[in-house]
C-alpha cells in the first residue's frame, strides 16, 4: 500500500523541534524529517553551545508574567508533563517540591497557584532577608539529556526520519521536499531553529537574541532520593539564584541572565559567586555531606563541581512567534 502520509519538515531538533516533530508525526497524516545541525545522538551535541536544549536546567517556572497567551501555553505544558510522569518514568520527567523566592514587584504574576498542587506561602521569618515574598508548591523537572534522548527515540520509533545538515537558506529544506512531492502540491516548513533563525537566510530574525546563562552542575548523590527543592531566588534586575535536581544525583546550580553577552567561556569567580549565592538561599543543599573541621560550606559544595557550563537561551523582542507564513505554495 502506497504510504499517504503527507512529508513535512521541522527545521531544528532541541526541545522544541523534537517536540513539534513528534506530535505531527503521531497524527499518523504526515511523514516528518528533521533536518539540523544539532540532534540528541549527534556528535559533541552535549557539549554544543551552539543550541540551547542541553544546557537547560531545568524546572517548570512560570515566565509568563501577565501575558494571558504565555500563561496558556505554560498550562498546556504543565498538563502535558504531568501526563508524561504518569505514563513514562522513563522520560526522565518527575514531580518536585519548588520554592520561590521574590520581589513584591513578581507576586502579581503568581496566576498559576491554582494550576499546581499544594500551593502555600512561606512565612516572612523563612524567607531569605533580601527578598519579601516566598511560596511552595508542587512542580516538575526534567532531566533534560534524558529527555530529549527519549523524544528522539520515539520520534525515530514513529517512523520520523533525520537529516544531519546546517542550512544555509530556509529554502534549502523546500528543496529537499520538492525531490519528493509533486510539483504543485504545498510544501510545509516548520522552523524552529530558535537562535539560529537570526542567520537562517529567508529569515534573519533580528528580533532573536541570546541570554547568557552561566551554571554550575554538581554531583549530589543524595538529591537522587528527592531529599532537595527545585529553588527559584529573583533578585533585583532579574538576577536569578536557583537549583534545580535533576533526579539522577546530579544538580544544576545557576546563574546568570546576561541578554546578548555572547562570551562563551565560564568565569570561575562567577562559579564561586553561584555557590555563595546558593548556600545562602538553599543551605540545605549540602546536608548529608561530610563537613571536615577545617571545611566552610563553600568548600564542601566547590568540592562537588562537575562542570561549569555555560548556555544561551532563544529570546526574542516581542515575544515567541507562533504564526504561519504563506509564500505561494510554500508554508512556513
Ligand atoms: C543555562 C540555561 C538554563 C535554562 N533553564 C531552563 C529551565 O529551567 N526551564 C526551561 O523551560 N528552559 C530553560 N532554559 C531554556 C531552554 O533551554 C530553551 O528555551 C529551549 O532549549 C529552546 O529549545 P529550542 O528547541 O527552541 O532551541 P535549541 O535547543 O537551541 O534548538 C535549535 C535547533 O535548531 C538547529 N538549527 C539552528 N539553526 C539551524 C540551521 N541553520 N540549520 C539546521 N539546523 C539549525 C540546532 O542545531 C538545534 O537543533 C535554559 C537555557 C539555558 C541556556
Amino acid at each position: 500500500m502506497p504510504d499517504k502520509k503527507f512529508p513535512v519538515v521541522v527545521i531544528g531538533a532541541g526541545v522544541i523541534g523534537l517536540t513539534t516533530a513528534l506530535s505531527l508525526q503521531r497524527t499518523g497524516k504526515f511523514q516528518v524529517t528533521i533536518i539540523s545541525s544539532q540532534y540528541p545522538r549527534s556528535k559533541g551535541a552535549q557539549e554544543s553551545q551552539d543550541w540551547a536544549s542541553p544546557w537547560a536546567g531545568a524546572h517548570w517556572r512560570s515566565w509568563a508574567g501577565d501575558d494571558p497567551d504565555i500563561q496558556r501555553m505554560e498550562e498546556q505544558t504543565f498538563h502535558e508533563l504531568v501526563e508524561i510522569i504518569k505514563t513514562t518514568p522513563e522520560a526522565g520527567v518527575s514531580f518536585i517540591a519548588g520554592i520561590e523566592y521574590m520581589e513584591d514587584r513578581h507576586k502579581p504574576y503568581i496566576w498559576y497557584r491554582s494550576l499546581v498542587k499544594g500551593f502555600k506561602e512561606i512565612p516572612k521569618e523563612y524567607i531569605p532577608a533580601d527578598m519579601n515574598y516566598g511560596c511552595v508548591y508542587e512542580t516538575l523537572v526534567i532531566n533534560v539529556p534524558k529527555y530529549l534522548g527519549w523524544l528522539f527515540a520515539q520520534f525515530l520509533d514513529q517512523g520520523g526520519k533525520l537529516v544531519e545538515q546546517h542550512l544555509p537558506h530556509i529554502n534549502d529544506a523546500t528543496k529537499y521536499l520538492n525531490n519528493i512531492l509533486p510539483p504543485n502540491s504545498p510544501r510545509i516548513v516548520v522552523n524552529c531553529t530558535a537562535l539560529g533563525a537570526m542567520n537562517l537566510g529567508g529569515v534573519l530574525d533580528k528580533n532573536m537574541y541570546p541570554i547568557r546563562g552561566h551554571t554550575v552542575l554538581v554531583d549530589l548523590p543524595l538529591s537522587s532520593k528527592g531529599n532537595l527543592a527545585t529553588v527559584t531566588k529573583q533578585g533585583p534586575r532579574n538576577e536569578t539564584t536557583y537549583v534545580i535536581p535533576r533526579g539522577d544525583g546530579t544538580v544544576i546550580l545557576g546563574g546568570t541572565r546576561q541578554p546578548y553577552n555572547q562570551d562563551r567561556i565560564a568565569d570561575p569567580e562567577k562559579t564561586d559567586d553561584i555557590l555563595i549565592n546558593v548556600l545562602n538561599t538553599y543551605p540545605q543543599i549540602i546536608d548529608g555531606l561530610y563537613v571536615g573541621e577545617d571545611d566552610t560550606a563553600f568548600d564542601v559544595l566547590k568540592r562537588r563541581i562537575i562542570s561549569e557550563n555555560v548556555g544561551f537561551r532563544p529570546a526574542r523582542h516581542g515575544g515567541v512567534r507562533f504564526d504561519v507564513e504563506i509564500k505561494g505554495k510554500f508554508y512556513y
